[in-house]
């Protein structure tokens, strides 16, 4: 019997967009089909019109319960994240499993599985996160990972922060070297590498050039984590991609830089794809400038206006796969503290306005097709990711995950808006379109402004990636 019909909505599938009803059995959709077709006795319709209907979004990168540098707190746990993400229509979160001295992959992972499991309410899964000089013992321990279901592995090409400040076995610099032994096994396992890609040469270079110039005020963000550091950095790691052949997938690219360098890639046939970031695509450095204008800041660094418009290009017509936030959620008082480019605190707080401000800022506002509003908010990380097609399609067979979002919504956010944390930097912005009502699996988890969710309701997904995504530029 089915549970469930969504009804009256503009439903976007994999195979185009349209006025059909998405039928509910259990926690699957059973079928996607033209309106008044599927009979049936029915457990409950919910009327959808005037709605536009999509998968639920999924997070591709979030950092929850992580240690917040420079104090003993951490980040936002699972059951405050996931819940503020279902009320934004974002029904799976990704965050990191941190291998590093004393802790191998399997620690790790169990780790994270420890923190997640009975405490999330939406769904969820961990990559990888390998640091600094990476063992042969820890690269051997790649293929159980991918095999368990956690088939996507970070690294960074920089210690982000002045490296004479962090300890040597804290360091996060993987070198040209361990990178290329951490992809030939990704190649060879069918994992995906996931890279946080600056230049660290031009990083210290610049943080003891604004020391020396007495000059380290934190709106000078961009000025260390700068274009340059971005072009070369993404350029070396696809030269390595290239060598190695290396399905990569960069994080928050910020500059114009490297959107042209990953659709250069992308242009050759190579597995190449790209995340922004929601406040990345919204905000520039001109905003550093503010009172609390380190509030806007996630590392790298917001940079131009010409950058914010070449990354909405990216999400609108291609080069960018998809929208992220970073979420690494503290309080104000904590996102504030530091007031210098060594010590500001990085990280977004909240992947709740992540689906909405896609939908108002690209669909409403700049005519970003639904179809491809979809991609970058749910199917593309589903894809890359290895979670579909579970999840991140309004198909047959896939799990029920489904938001309704009412485009004819106008306001200026507020608080009340948001269900998580003491501010927001998207306070005061103007929307066209919102998310409304969010189903996990076949359950109605946000209608009416109400949250229904269980606690401990979210599933550990495993994932696995498709050859296709790991062999060529596939979404
Ligand atoms: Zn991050």
């Amino acid at each position: 019997m089915i549970d469930l019909i969504v009804r009256g909505g503009q439903v976007v599938t994999p195979w185009g967009v349209g006025d059909w009803d998405v039928a509910v059995e259990g926690e699957k959709i059973a079928a996607v089909a033209s309106p008044g077709s599927i009979p049936a006795e029915v457990g409950r319709v919910l009327d959808a019109s005037g709605m536009i209907v999509v998968p639920g979004g999924i997070e591709p990168h979030a950092h929850v319960s992580a240690p917040v540098a420079g104090t003993n707190l951490l980040t936002a746990p699972p059951e405050e994240v996931s819940r503020s993400a279902l009320f934004g229509g974002t029904t799976t979160i990704t965050d990191f499993a941190i291998q590093g001295p004393g802790v191998d992959i399997p620690a790790a992972i169990q780790e994270r599985t420890d923190t997640w499991k009975g405490h999330s309410y939406c769904d969820y899964s961990h990559h990888v996160m390998l640091l600094g000089e990476i063992p042969p013992e820890i690269i051997a321990q790649m293929n159980d990972a991918v095999v368990d279901g956690f088939p996507t592995f970070k690294i960074f090409t920089t210690n982000i922060r002045p490296v004479a400040g962090i300890p040597v076995d804290e360091r996060r610099l993987v070198g040209m070297g361990h990178l290329t032994g951490v992809m030939e096994e990704a190649v060879t396992r069918g994992g995906l590498m996931f890279v946080h890609a600056e230049d660290d040469d031009i990083v210290q270079y610049m943080y003891n050039k604004l020391i020396r110039e007495e000059n380290t005020e934190w709106q000078n963000m961009h000025v260390v984590h700068n274009n340059m550091s971005e072009d070369l950095s993404f350029r070396r790691v696809l030269r390595v991609a290239e060598w190695t052949g290396a399905a990569t997938y960069f994080v928050h690219v910020s500059a114009k830089e490297g959107v042209d360098a990953i659709q250069e890639a992308r242009g050759k046939g190579m597995p190449i794809y790209g995340e922004t970031l929601h406040n990345y695509a919204c905000f520039n450095s001109d905003n550093y400038k503010e009172e609390d204008g380190m509030k806007y800041h996630t590392y790298p660094s917001l940079k131009s206006e010409e950058d914010r418009k070449s990354l909405w290009e990216g999400l609108i017509k291609g080069g960018i796969n998809s929208m992220a936030t970073d979420e690494y959620c503290t309080s104000y008082a904590v996102k504030t503290q530091g007031r210098s480019v060594l010590d500001v605190t990085g990280g977004h707080n909240g992947a709740e306005a992540r689906v909405g401000i896609t939908f108002s800022e690209g669909v409403s506002k700049q005519g970003m097709s639904l179809q491809r509003f979809v991609d970058v908010t749910s199917a593309n990380a589903a894809k890359i990711m290895g979670y579909y097609p579970r999840k991140g399609a309004l198909a047959p067979g896939s799990d029920a995950d489904i938001v309704l979002i009412d485009p004819s919504i106008r306001k200026t956010l507020s608080m009340n808006d948001f269900h998580i944390g003491d501010y927001s930097v998207w306070e005061g912005r103007d929307i066209i379109g919102w998310p409304v009502t969010t189903i996990l699996r076949g359950k109605v988890v946000v209608e009416n402004g109400q949250f229904h969710g269980a606690g401990g309701g979210g599933q550990l997904i495993p994932r696995k990636i498709d050859q296709d995504v790991l062999n060529r530029p596939a979404c």
